[in-house]
C-alpha cells in the first residue's frame, strides 16, 4: 500500500504518454519557451511504462488513467493501451479527442470505458482562438461518437474569466439530452501560462451564473473526487466544478504522476520530482522510491501556495507546464 504521513492512500496513477499535443491551447502550452525543448525528452517506452505501472499494481493501485500532452499521437498509443489493459485496474484516459475515431476499438478491447475530452467553447471560432487549431468539428463528432458506444464520457472545460465563462450555460444545455458529465476546471498556474488570480472564475461564481438559469442540486461526492458534482433534474447529464483553486481538495488525494520522461510527482503542484526511470534503467529497485515519494507528499497543494488563490504570485511557483506534467 502506497501511504503518506496523513494517512492518505494513493491507488491512483496518472502516466504521462508524451509531452507533445498537437493543440496549442494557450492556457496549458508554455509560450515562453526554447525552440526544441520538447523534442529531446527521453521519454519511458513501452515496455519500461508496463513494467512501472506493474509495480504501481502490486503496491495497490486501481486506476490509471493516460495522459498527457496528447495520449492519443504516441505511435505506439494502441499498443501501450492494450498492454496496459491486463492489469486489474480501471483503465481510463484524458485526450483532446481529435484521434478518438481511431481509437474505439482499441478502448473497447482493453475494457477501458471512461475517456474525458477536453473542449474549451462551443463556439467554433472561439475554440480555435483558445486552442490554436480548428479541431471543433471533428472534437464534437468524436464526443457523440463515445456516446453513441456506451462509453462514459466527461467533457473538462477550463473556464477563464473574461473568455469562456459565458460558454458555460451551453455547455450545461448539452448534458439536456445527451448523458455527458461537464466539468468546468478552475483555471490553475504552470510554468509559461500567463496565470494570474484575476483570470480565476471561481466555484462560487461559477454557481451564482448557473443558478440564475437552473435549479439545481448537489450530488454526494466520494472521498477522492476532485469535482463537486451537480445534477439539474430533467437532464441526462450532469455538471461539475473542479475547484483546485478556490476550493482545493487535497484532503483525500490519492493520485500520483508520472511524467512521459519517467519522474514520478507526488502533486499536480510539487516542485520535487523522483526519477524512477532512470532508476529503472539502472537495475534499481524502484519500489523503495515510490513509497518515499509518497510518503513525502506535502499536506496540500505541492506545499508551495495556500489556499487564499487571490494572494498568489504565480511567478514565485516553481513547477514544469502543465504539458509537461501530464496533466
Ligand atoms: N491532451 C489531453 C487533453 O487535452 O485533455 C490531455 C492533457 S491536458 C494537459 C489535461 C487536462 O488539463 C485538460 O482537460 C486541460 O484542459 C487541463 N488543463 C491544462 N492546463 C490547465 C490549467 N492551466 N488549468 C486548469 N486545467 C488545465
Amino acid at each position: 500500500m502506497l501511504i503518506d504521513q496523513f494517512d492518505r492512500v494513493h491507488d491512483y496513477l496518472r502516466i504521462s504518454l508524451t509531452d507533445k499535443c498537437n493543440l496549442r491551447c494557450n492556457y496549458c502550452n508554455p509560450v515562453d519557451l526554447p525552440k526544441g525543448y520538447f523534442s529531446n525528452i527521453n521519454k519511458m517506452s513501452l515496455e519500461e511504462i508496463d513494467v512501472i505501472a506493474g509495480v504501481f499494481v502490486e503496491h495497490g493501485v486501481k486506476k490509471i488513467r493516460l495522459t498527457g500532452g496528447e495520449p492519443l499521437i504516441r505511435k505506439d498509443a494502441k499498443d501501450i493501451i492494450l498492454r496496459l489493459s491486463k492489469y486489474p485496474v480501471e483503465l481510463a484516459i484524458t485526450t483532446n479527442g481529435v484521434f478518438v475515431h481511431e481509437f474505439i476499438e482499441t478502448f473497447q478491447q482493453a475494457g477501458l470505458r471512461s475517456v474525458n475530452v477536453s473542449l474549451d467553447s462551443l463556439i467554433p471560432e472561439k475554440n480555435l482562438a483558445i486552442s490554436g487549431r480548428d479541431e471543433y468539428a471533428r472534437v464534437t463528432q468524436n464526443i457523440k461518437l463515445l456516446i453513441k458506444n456506451n462509453f462514459h464520457v466527461k467533457v473538462n472545460t477550463v473556464i477563464i474569466k473574461g473568455i469562456n465563462e459565458d460558454d458555460i450555460t451551453g455547455f450545461i444545455e448539452w448534458t439536456k439530452h445527451e448523458p455527458l458529465h461537464i466539468r468546468f476546471i478552475e483555471f490553475m498556474p504552470f510554468d509559461g501560462n500567463k496565470w494570474s488570480n484575476e483570470k480565476v472564475f471561481s466555484h462560487n461564481e461559477m454557481l451564482n451564473l448557473i443558478s440564475e438559469k437552473y435549479d439545481f442540486v448537489k450530488l454526494p461526492n466520494d472521498k477522492h473526487d476532485t469535482a463537486k458534482k451537480y445534477f439539474i433534474p430533467g437532464h441526462n447529464g450532469t455538471f461539475a466544478i473542479i475547484s483546485s483553486m478556490s476550493q482545493p481538495f487535497c484532503s483525500g488525494c490519492n493520485r500520483m504522476r508520472l511524467t512521459t520522461d519517467g519522474k514520478m510527482k507526488n502533486c499536480l503542484f510539487s516542485n520535487s520530482e523522483v526519477d524512477i526511470l532512470g532508476a529503472l534503467r539502472k537495475g534499481l529497485d524502484i519500489v523503495p522510491l515510490i513509497k518515499q515519494c509518497v510518503w513525502e507528499k506535502k499536506e496540500s497543494l505541492g506545499g508551495q501556495f495556500d489556499t487564499i488563490y487571490k494572494d498568489l504570485d504565480a511567478s514565485k511557483i516553481s513547477n514544469r507546464s502543465m504539458i509537461n506534467i501530464g496533466g
